[in-house]
Order: structure tokens, then C-alpha cells, then sequence
């Protein structure tokens, strides 16, 4: 599946908030909203623009897309999937997003972006319940384990990764044995357990007009 990959900070500006794409440089000076915290492009300082109705819907269903590195096509497959499912459709989109094996390998702290847990996934670095998983959009179920492969675990980006995001630590639906590099799928995520600035009603309003 297509992933975007043009200027990530690019993004964070355009939705004015960090959306933390590039792991620890989110954390330093350098973070371009810190510098320049307006959206990009010639009009971008331009004052008095307020976003009413259909733009603060998008603009919201951009901003998760982004956190996730989901491009449109698959987001919409993921929304349609969430509303034929039984439940709240904006809870259901989500769970469905946080359940992608390489949000979990990010959450699970073994790398330090999405992105890179992402590549991490797609260079078959990762298994799932011992078998080598290349799937980013992967969907994990309750009791499954998710670990790096024991030739991958001397790898210094995911040494690296594992030690600074040692005190992020993991959200509650995931349990992890950092000695061992594995992580358990407690059970499957609570709208409680996604503690992400998300507005998902917004999404479901934007696609159901
Ligand atoms: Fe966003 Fe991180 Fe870039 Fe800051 S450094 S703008 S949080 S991607």
C-alpha cells in the first residue's frame, strides 16, 4: 500500500499541532511547529482565517489519517469497514487504526515513530505469535504476542528506539516484556485507551454528508 512521503513536518504545521511523525527530534528545539507553528505555503501567516463547518471535518479526518500514515483510499476502506461494524462507527474507525501491527510496534516502543515501526514491519523485523509478518496494516487480535526477531534485537535503531521509549511507556490494552522484545495484545483497545486529541464524530459527520 502507497505511504506518503513527502515533508512529514509539513504535515504538523498544516493541522497546527504536533502530531509527533518523526520520533525524538518531536522532543527537540528543532520540531518545525516550535519554530514555526502557522500553516505552510505563501498564505499560511495570513491572519483572520477562521475554519468553520466542512473544514473543521476534514481537517480532523486529515490530522488521524497523518498520525497514522494512512492515505485516503485505505482510510475510507477502514472508515466503511468501521460503520458496517456493530457499535459506535467513530470508536470502531479508531480501534480499527490503533490495531495496525505497526501502531502497536510503536506503541510497544520498539520504534520511535510510526514511520519507522512501519519500515521496521515491512523489512520483516517483526513477528507475530513467532511468524515473520511483513504487513504494516496487519490487524492484531486479543492474545496475540508481537516480538523482534531474535537476529533483529542487536539492530541499534530498534536498541535505540527500545531505550528511549522506555519511560513513553505502553498503553493499557498492551503488556510488554522489554528483556524479551515481545508485547501482548491484552485485549483489543477501548475508546479509554486511545489517548490521542481525536474528535472522531467529526469523521463520521465529514463522510456521512
Ligand atoms: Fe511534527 Fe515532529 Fe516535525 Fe515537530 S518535529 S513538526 S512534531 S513531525
Amino acid at each position: 500500500m502507497a505511504r506518503y512521503t513527502g515533508p512529514v513536518c509539513r504535515l504538523c504545521r498544516r493541522e497546527r499541532m504536533k502530531l509527533f511523525l518523526k520520533g525524538e527530534r518531536c522532543f527537540k528545539e528543532k520540531c518545525a511547529i516550535e519554530k514555526r507553528g502557522y500553516p505552510p505555503g505563501q498564505h499560511g501567516q495570513r491572519r483572520g482565517r477562521k475554519i468553520v463547518g466542512y473544514g473543521i471535518q476534514l481537517r480532523e479526518k486529515q490530522k488521524v489519517k497523518r498520525i497514522y500514515g494512512v492515505l485516503e483510499r485505505q482510510f475510507r476502506l477502514y472508515f466503511q469497514e468501521a460503520d458496517r461494524r456493530k457499535g459506535i462507527t467513530g470508536e470502531n474507525l479508531l480501534q480499527i487504526l490503533e490495531r495496525r501491527l505497526d501502531n502497536v510496534v510503536f506503541s510497544l516502543g520498539f520504534a520511535s515513530s510510526r514511520a519507522q515501526a512501519r519500515q521496521l514491519v515491512r523489512h520483516g523485523h517483526v513477528t507475530v505469535d513467532g511468524r515473520k509478518t511483513t504487513i504494516p496494516s496487519f490487524q492484531v487480535k486479543a492474545g496475540q504476542s508481537i516480538s523482534i526477531r531474535e537476529a533483529s534485537r542487536t539492530n541499534p535503531q530498534v536498541r535505540a528506539s527500545v531505550e528511549s521509549a522506555s519511560g513513553r511507556g505502553v498503553p493499557d490494552w498492551l503488556t510488554l516484556d522489554a528483556a524479551s522484545f515481545t508485547g501482548k495484545v491484552q485485549a483489543l483497545p477501548s475508546r479509554e485507551d486511545i489517548k490521542l486529541p481525536v474528535q472522531e464524530q467529526l469523521i463520521v459527520e465529514l463522510y456521512s454528508r
